[in-house]
């Protein structure tokens, strides 16, 4: 067996080209979002180029609405394409289902020299191979039992129309490569066997076609999921065997689950349309998964796209497997959230109520635009400026846009539906709910409207919570602002009473007051 000497040519940063290479036979998910981001990076770092290109060779399973999903995804988290299959390039096109004379081409000429051949085995014959090897103990592959068929014997069979698929001549040997992540990698392609390189002239496979699709496309660095690591020395071999440079590789780490199994659907959402819709914005995300393997060696934690070109390296990515951890989303979400100006924010939580059918937009007459929103369970008009004040009294507990429906929802609603038992604070009997609810309500209903707002209402109902606490021989705000803040709310946290009620309005605020009271 001998060692392959692998050379890897000199690459200056203005050469640098890498690859997002998707199969679209998925939703774009978090393991291949990160993939996408690192090389991204590493273009934008090294003034590269950053290529999309669509592996689309399986046409069973690959399909339009997956890369349409690919081609969003990336885009909604800021991911830019130089070249790709919807904007060309000059080593297009960048669809793999496009680009079969070209790997023609390539699989004539290992034909013709004798290092892809045709192999016309079953099925079942090569299951018979593969028991036949496990059963001694062997890693299973390919016997070469049609290795050496004459020239003649193959076009007898070829005439013939006998199933056929081809075959690449793996040569027996040590391949070293040096991958920029995990360093010095060894295989034994000994063990690995002739591998089908495609179906047919005109039906490339996957390791085939990535070997001439790299090459073509002028790619410098290959860096990819772990989970490919394994073919990276077949790669190797079918480039010499075409004449073709190495790029140099580098190898991302597994993105685990809680459980440190491979991330999977199991562990919750994966697909980053997903975290779209549940709420996630696409800062929190980039910054999320940057992390996965990665760390900048210092306690900072806030990592925007610019500011990851410049810090992001590949020498910092460590080699075992990086855990989710979805506190940590969380945590990185609610802080882009707070980031947000409050009418952009507005602008996000919008759809999340519409959906909901809690409100609806109103277009001008002409539909060309919103002018307002109704509330559809009282056919009132809202502004966005009266919707900013909800959003901003939640800013600060808003985890994910999603939750603004839940934390919110009592807003849009006719009446509340609660347990009058929430309404009670600690001890506190019916009676005296009743009788703190009255006080309150008989306070606010002095309150003059153009005095209606925040300071006011908390000046006047912790005065009154203070004499209540007393009447009541008790100690504390609570017996008096508790209820209150249940009766506008109808939950059992919520932000203060006195922001509630400055964003209902003294009508809503009285009337909720009243209901409560005659709920007991
Ligand atoms: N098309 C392959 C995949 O989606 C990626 C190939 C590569 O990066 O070499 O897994």
């Amino acid at each position: 067996m001998t060692e392959s000497k692998t050379e890897f040519r000199f690459v200056k940063p203005g050469e640098v080209r890498v690859r997002f290479a998707p199969s679209p036979t998925g939703f774009l998910h978090l393991g291949l979002a990160r993939t996408a981001l690192v090389n991204y990076i590493f273009a934008r770092k090294n003034e590269g180029k950053f290529i999309l290109r669509i592996e689309d060779t399986d046409i069973e399973r690959s399909k339009e609405v997956f890369e349409k999903d690919i081609l969003e995804g990336l885009k909604w988290l800021g991911i830019k394409w130089d070249e790709g299959p919807d904007i060309g390039g000059n080593y297009g096109p960048y669809r793999q289902s496009q680009r079969r004379a070209i790997y023609k081409k390539y699989l004539e000429k290992l034909l013709k020299e004798g290092k892809a051949y045709y192999c016309f085995c079953s099925k079942e014959e090569l299951e018979a191979e593969r028991q036949y090897q496990m059963s001694i103990g062997q890693p299973p592959h390919y016997s070469g039992r049609c290795a050496s068929l004459s020239k003649e014997e193959v076009k007898r069979r070829l005439s013939e129309g006998k199933p056929s698929v081809i075959r690449f001549r793996m040569p027996s040997r040590k391949v070293v490569f040096n991958d920029l992540i995990r360093g010095g990698v060894e295989f034994d392609t000994s063990l690995i066997g002739d591998i089908v390189i495609a179906k047919d002239l005109d039906n490339p496979l996957y390791n085939f076609s990535v070997v001439v699709d790299d090459f073509e496309m002028k790619i410098s660095h290959v860096i990819r999921g772990e989970d490919h690591i394994s073919n990276t020395p077949k790669q190797i071999l079918i480039q010499e065997a075409l004449g073709f440079s190495h790029p140099a590789y580098a190898h991302l780490p597994l993105i685990l689950g809680p459980d440190r199994t491979k991330l999977s659907k199991r562990h919750g959402a994966v697909a980053i349309a997903e975290y779209r819709k549940e709420g996630y914005l696409p800062q929190a995300l980039i910054n999320f998964m940057a992390f996965l393997g990665w760390n900048p060696g210092t306690e900072r934690e806030i990592y925007s796209l610019n500011s990851l070109i410049k810090d992001f390296s590949l020498d910092r990515i460590q080699k075992s497997g990086a855990v989710f951890n979805i506190k940590r989303l969380d945590f990185l979400n609610g802080f882009y959230i707070r980031q947000t100006p409050v009418e952009k924010l507005t602008e996000l939580c919008i759809p999340y109520l519409v959906e909901e059918k809690l409100i609806e937009p109103v277009w001008n007459s002409e539909k060309l635009y919103v002018e307002g929103y109704k509330i559809v369970a009282t056919g009132e008009t809202i502004s966005f400026n009266y919707l900013t004040k909800i959003v901003s009294i939640y800013r600060e507990r808003l985890k994910k846009l999603s939750e603004i429906v839940e934390l919110t929802d009592f807003f849009f609603k006719e009446k509340l539906d609660y347990e009058k038992q929430l309404l009670k604070w600690r001890e506190m009997s019916e009676r005296e709910i009743k009788y703190a609810l009255a006080r309150a309500e008989k306070q606010l209903s002095r309150i003059e409207e153009e005095n209606w707002d925040r300071e006011k209402l908390q000046e006047i109902l912790v005065r009154e919570a203070e004499k209540v606490a007393e009447k009541l021989k008790r100690e504390g705000r609570g017996y008096l602002l508790w209820p209150v803040r249940v009766a506008l709310t109808g939950k059992a946290t919520s932000a203060s009473p006195f922001e509630v009620a400055e964003v209902l309005g003294k009508e809503k605020t009285l009337r909720r007051l009243r209901q409560a009271i005659e709920m007991i």
